[in-house]
């Protein structure tokens, strides 16, 4: 597990990612949602620094992380709360992009990159 953020980092981030008197005005509940899906995640402003992280966090660790637009933000955040289909298509558009550049296609367990996650099966109670 990844060490809290501070107090101070998080408003420096509430600062640099929005309107700080939007979120002061926001409820408890929508303060708590804001800082869990946005400000303690790391921000990627757009959809090519996103596909850059993602090969190299597949490249280094073979893993494929999903990502999602975040509507506080504007920008991008990781995720490993997302159904198989949505990292599929992540999986193809990374081989894609390895076959163009010439790079090698590593070959892959499926159950291992697209098993669901733990907290999925959680939800569903299974
Ligand atoms: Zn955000």
């Amino acid at each position: 597990m990844k060490p809290p953020l501070s107090q101070a980092l998080i408003y420096e981030r509430i600062e640099q990612r929005m309107n700080l008197v939007d979120f002061c005005r926001s409820d408890e509940f929508t303060q708590e949602e804001i800082v869990g899906s946005c400000i303690k995640k790391r921000r990627f402003a757009d959809l090519q620094e996103v596909v850059r992280t993602l090969k190299i966090e597949f490249d280094k660790h073979e893993i494929i992380l999903g990502y999602y637009k975040c509507c506080y933000c504007e920008g991008y955040h990781f995720t490993s709360r997302r159904r198989n289909s949505h990292k599929k298509k992540i999986y193809n558009m990374l081989m894609e992009h390895k076959r163009r550049l010439g790079e090698p296609i590593p070959r892959l367990d499926p159950d291992k990159f697209f098993r669901k996650s733990n907290k999925n099966k959680n939800r569903k109670g299974i």
